[in-house]
């Protein structure tokens, strides 16, 4: 068993808003290693969230240990966290955050310039990892003038472009159609492949197919952890279109069969 790049135990995350503590994380223990692709499920306000948001580095725990590529990073001040997070991390979220009036290769230059890259660097970078996600031809585009899909994807090169260890994805299939939430888990399949460790928030069990282990949730507690054989994506993907393009020809028949009826 490697080192785990990810270890956290006794993760706790207590919210104190006014009245009744609420305690959203509770004693969470979980170990990742490098190469693992989680799906992290579980009802509405189970946690999911926050548990992501701590393993992001985006929020501090009220208790217990969380250990990144071996450093504690549980009780880092904020400056030091957004360098870890900067380092280690690329996130991809439900509603893809892009800015909608630059174009795609400036959303995702921009984690590099909080680094100190060069502008020439930066846009090679940003070139490369739309290519990767298969946007060579799009760079130039706006998201509004994209579909979900390849929103989705401009956001996964933004996270890419770091060249993060971790991709952290919150829902990132929350908005997206079945056959594009198939498209979208291929290229999280690719990453993995290449070797990127994913964790990725779903409520869908057809999206936490793709995985190789499943994290359930519940009441902030985790319920159970098992690893499993993943669904191949693209397999996947392929038997989507040709169901669609079969349900398509048959509704080409009925309408053509109406038509003769009627003339
Ligand atoms: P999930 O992502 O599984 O839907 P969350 O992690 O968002 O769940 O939320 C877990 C619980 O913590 C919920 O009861 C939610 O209302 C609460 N919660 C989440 N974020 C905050 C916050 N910033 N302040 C107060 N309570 C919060
Ligand atoms: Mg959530």
């Amino acid at each position: 068993m490697p080192r785990p790049l990810i270890e956290t135990v006794n993760l706790t995350k207590i919210y104190r808003m006014g009245g009744q503590p609420l305690a959203a994380l509770r004693d969470v223990s979980v170990s990742i290693a490098p190469g693992e692709f989680v799906a992290v499920m579980g009802p509405s306000g189970s946690g999911k969230s926050t548990f992501m948001n701590l393993l992001g580095c985006l929020d501090s725990p009220t208790s217990g240990e969380y250990r990144l590529a071996g450093s504690d990073v549980a009780r880092l001040d904020r400056d030091v966290l957004a360098h870890v997070r900067n380092r280690y991390i690329g996130f991809v979220f439900q509603h893809f955050n892009l800015l909608p009036r630059v174009s795609a290769l400036e959303n995702v230059e921009l984690p590099l310039l909080y680094g100190d890259v060069p502008a020439r660097e930066r846009h090679h970078r940003a070139a490369e990892a739309l290519t990767q996600v298969g946007l060579a031809n799009r760079m130039d585009h706006h998201p509004n003038q994209m579909s979900g899909g390849q929103q989705q994807r401009v956001a996964i090169a933004r996270a890419l472009v770091t060249r993060p260890k971790v991709i952290l994805a919150d829902e990132p299939t929350g908005n997206l159609d079945s056959e594009t939430s198939v498209e979208v888990m291929t290229l999280f399949q690719e990453l993995w492949r290449a070797g990127i460790t994913i964790v990725l928030v779903t409520h869908e069990p057809d999206v936490a197919a793709f995985a190789g282990r499943v994290v359930n949730m519940k009441d902030g507690r985790v319920k159970s952890d098992r690893r499993q054989e993943a669904r191949n994506a693209r397999d996947a993907l392929a038997a989507a279109i040709a169901l669609r393009q079969q349900e398509q020809s048959e509704d080409a028949e009925h309408a053509d069969a109406a038509r003769k009826e009627a003339g």
